[in-house]
């Protein structure tokens, strides 16, 4: 009765909304990781470069103590008193500086003079020390910074930044050396770790780790982060095959590099709770605008069901069949198919509701409405109560003998319910009908026409006498079976 298709609005403005809202959502967490993503560029590369730039400023506070240093040996000489003077002088320096781990004047010959960690420092000889070798044969001016090496006073590894002492005559008189503490680099390094959660590599220009922490990136990952632009920026690490965003800074003056890098994994942590969140979020409104809709649709069928439907007999109303009859009347003009009506009055049914009431004459409306209904077999076909005791069948791609037959077929079902009536001269309820065609091919403008042809053929069989069918003589005759149904009644 309602053609209804299964894609209605409701579900389309729905589907429309929850792909609008799903898209939003996704616009806004990819947002939300690239800002996470950024947040850490930034950070890593932050901290790198700030990294660098305070070794740096470390290094090069040793370098000006040791160029100063090398000025005053150069200036005293290494008299006895100016020997001790020098000793106090390192001492107080090495306290106030944290970094500097110990401050020394190396002889000609490689032997230690003075140390800062020892007051008289006999039998320590550093001749084999690339610094020295290097100083001791070249006449540099510059700072020479060497490789880590471990304190023959205590054990700890450092870097040595040192400088050539000359003699009065320009001939090499030995060398001033501060060690600059890894271990301070790696606490450092590690408080920034535990802060920020970044990993911090100091290296040379070489490649040689010369602090770290947590560990060691290991040199297929450095060579990879190094082989980037300057910058910080997501690479895979050929190491773990875990992708990272990571970020270097060479420092300014001295061959070292300070590298930093962070898990995207742990960077986008809080950006992927978000997401599970978000996510379970935007189920449960998936969910809650699919039954709403779901809802929303079952009510506006059964509106429109309702409104087409008639209160009393549950059949179509008229409403349905003007809008049916007008359409397949359209579509039969338009394909030349055919399209068979026929209307159904029950007979005597006014002297019905005198003789046993109104409501019995409802319910006995109801039960040949249902018993006509009950015929019909095709989807196409309706059955609507046209008015009163009226009940209109449409029948689409239906010719004459179609209707012909459908209409024994009525007949004979309200003549089978057998209900009883006394003030008709059949005993029972009976009803007559009248049927109108359209033929293909036959050309009307209004459907109203079929109508009033069914009618007249209604009207036609009840001057006959009732509980019989008449063909409207526009359609094809069927003149033996009307005489038939005469007959037979
Ligand atoms: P005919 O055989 O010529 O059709 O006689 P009839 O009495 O059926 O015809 P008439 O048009 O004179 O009477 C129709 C009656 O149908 C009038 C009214 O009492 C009854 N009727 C119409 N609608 C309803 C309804 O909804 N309920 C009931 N109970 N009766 C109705
Ligand atoms: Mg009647
Ligand atoms: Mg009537």
């Amino acid at each position: 009765m309602v053609r209804s298709s299964w894609l209605s609005w409701t579900f389309v403005f729905a589907l429309c909304l929850s792909t609008a809202l799903m898209g939003t959502e996704a616009w806004q967490m990819w947002h939300v990781r690239e800002a996470s993503l950024h947040g850490a560029r930034i950070v890593t590369a932050s901290l790198a470069e700030s990294l660098s730039h305070q070794i740096d400023t470390t290094l090069k506070t040793a370098d000006s103590v040791v160029s100063s240093l090398v000025q005053r040996v150069e200036a005293e000489g290494a008299t006895p008193e100016s020997l001790a003077r020098l000793h106090g002088l390192m001492t107080s320096l090495a306290a106030a500086l944290p970094a500097i781990h110990e401050m020394g004047l190396i002889d000609r010959n490689g032997n230690a003079v003075v140390k800062s960690l020892v007051p008289h420092p006999t039998g320590i000889n550093y001749s084999e020390r690339d610094y020295f070798r290097v100083l001791s044969t070249h006449d540099r001016q510059d700072v020479f910074v060497g490789v880590p090496v471990k304190s023959k006073v205590d054990g700890s590894t450092n870097v040595t930044v040192s400088r050539r002492v000359n003699a009065p005559d320009g001939g090499f008189a030995g060398v001033v050396v501060a060690s600059v503490s890894m271990d301070s680099f790696r606490k450092l390094f590690e408080s920034v770790q535990d802060k920020s959660g970044a990993s911090i590599n100091l290296v040379m220009d070489s490649g040689m780790l010369l602090a770290s922490s947590p560990s060691s990136f290991g040199s297929s990952e450095l060579d990879a982060l190094m082989a980037l632009p300057a910058g910080t920026t997501e690479y895979v690490s050929p190491a773990d095959g875990i992708r990272r965003v990571g970020s270097y800074s060479h420092l300014s003056h001295y061959p070292m590099v300070a590298a930093v890098a962070q898990d995207s994994d742990v960077i986008l942590d809080e950006w992927r709770a978000q997401l599970r969140a978000d996510g379970v979020m935007m189920l449960c409104l998936l969910i809650l605008i699919g039954v709403l809709s779901y809802k929303v649709e079952r009510a506006n069928r059964a509106a429109q069901l309702n409104a087409l439907r008639d209160g009393l007999t549950g059949i179509a109303n008229r409403r349905c069949f003007d809008e049916t009859i007008e359409r397949e009347f359209k579509r039969a003009v338009r394909n030349a198919r055919p399209l068979s009506l026929i209307m159904v009055d029950i007979d005597f049914f006014k002297s019905f509701n005198d003789g046993y009431g109104h409501p019995a004459g409802d319910a006995c409306l109801r039960a040949i409405s249902e018993t006509v209904q009950g015929v019909l077999r095709r989807p196409g076909d309706l059955a609507a109560r046209y008015g009163g005791e009226e009940i209109a069948i449409v029948l689409p791609e239906t010719d004459i003998a179609g209707a012909v037959q459908i209409v024994n077929d009525v007949l004979t079902a309200v003549r089978s319910c057998a209900i009883p009536h006394e003030a008709s001269s059949f005993g029972i309820v009976t009803i007559s009908a009248g049927i109108a065609a359209l033929y293909p091919g036959q050309q009307h403008s209004e459907w109203t026409w079929l109508v009033e042809m069914a009618d007249t053929a209604l009207y036609a069989a009840k001057a006959l006498g009732r509980n019989i069918f008449t063909v409207h003589p526009t359609a094809e005759a069927v003149p033996a079976s009307t005489t038939k149904q005469r007959e037979a009644a």
